[in-house]
């Protein structure tokens, strides 16, 4: 009896794990289809705010898959296998040349896109955005790069060559999720970038009576020292949005002021009239 119950524990784990193979296999099956039509892949926007006038200054691209069965599933699990597969250059092109092709028709905005440490790595890759600029009309200076902070850890020459690269022909670099891995403001000067992004983890804990209050002080003063710009993500409260303020937080971005919307949707958003108040909205 014990020693049955014993092997269906192992038998159960065994099945857990070839369970979650074949999901993942499904999966990357699944998006190197879609990638090859690109009709499942779409690119969501969602508005960065400045944070003194309350101004749309530009927006933040995410990638968005739709599959016709599985319907909507999060890029939280499709990127990391899209990493692991090799589809990750695929897809990223994919979502580089929608983000410019919407950002080229709206000059003096900023278009922020999340990059992978796999793409950064690709001796190829700014040539790749060099060309993208070029073939949508896109301004390199209205480009913001999104790299997370392993991307620092990474020796790789290829990786520094690439950013300073992209620095010298005015796109501008955002270390994104800033305060959940190895941040540390000493990389900042190795790898010199342009903005941080608090992560929401981080923001999501602001509020008055909290030492989170603190240490974002500290973060932004340093950031500031150091010449670089603070944006807020995950920004849900007026709460937060006003300790953000204080703490002199350069731009603010979530579903305070929008989700992620539609390019039609963004579009639309950023003719509204000045200090025109947000509609909230979740979609897309
Ligand atoms: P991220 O770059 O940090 O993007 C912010 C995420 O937070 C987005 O989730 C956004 O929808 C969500 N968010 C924004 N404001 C709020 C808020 O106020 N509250 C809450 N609860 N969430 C908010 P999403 O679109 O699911 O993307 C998740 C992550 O997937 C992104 O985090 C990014 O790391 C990655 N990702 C998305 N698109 C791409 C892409 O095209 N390429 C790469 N390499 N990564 C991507
Ligand atoms: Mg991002
Ligand atoms: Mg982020
Ligand atoms: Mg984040």
């Amino acid at each position: 009896e014990a020693k049955s119950r014993g092997r269906n524990r192992a038998i159960t784990y065994d099945d857990r794990m070839s369970e979650l193979l074949r999901l993942q296999h499904t999966i990357e099956g699944e998006l190197r289809e879609a990638l090859s039509t690109s009709t499942q892949i779409s690119v969501a926007f969602q508005p960065l705010v400045d944070q003194r006038s309350r101004r749309v200054i530009g927006a933040e691209a995410l990638a968005r898959w739709h599959h016709p069965t599985f319907g909507q599933i999060s890029p939280a699990r499709f990127i990391p296998i899209a990493e692991n597969t090799g589809l990750i250059g695929a897809l990223g092109e994919l979502v580089l040349r929608r983000a410019c092709e919407m950002g080229a028709g709206q000059p003096g905005r900023t278009i922020a896109v999340n990059i992978s440490p796999t793409q950064l790595r690709n001796p190829r890759f700014a040539g790749q955005v060099f060309d993208i600029l070029r073939e949508t009309g896109m301004r390199a200076t209205d480009l913001e790069l999104e790299i997370t902070e392993s991307i620092l850890l990474d020796d790789e020459q290829v990786s520094s060559q690439n950013l300073r690269t992209f620095r010298s022909a005015g796109i501008q670099i955002a270390l994104d999720d800033f305060g959940t891995g190895y941040s540390s403001m000493s990389y900042l000067s190795r790898y010199p970038v342009d903005r941080i992004k608090i992560d929401r983890s981080f923001v999501s804990q602001l509020n008055e009576a909290h030492v989170s209050v603190a240490i974002t002080d500290a973060i932004v003063t340093l950031a500031h020292a150091l010449n670089i710009e603070v944006t807020a993500e995950g920004v849900e409260t007026d709460e937060q949005a006003d300790i953000l303020a204080r703490l002199g937080c350069n731009t603010l971005q979530g579903f305070l002021f929008s989700g992620p919307v539609s390019p039609e949707r963004v579009v639309e958003i950023f003719s509204e009239p000045r200090n025109a108040p947000l509609r909230r909205s979740r979609a897309a």
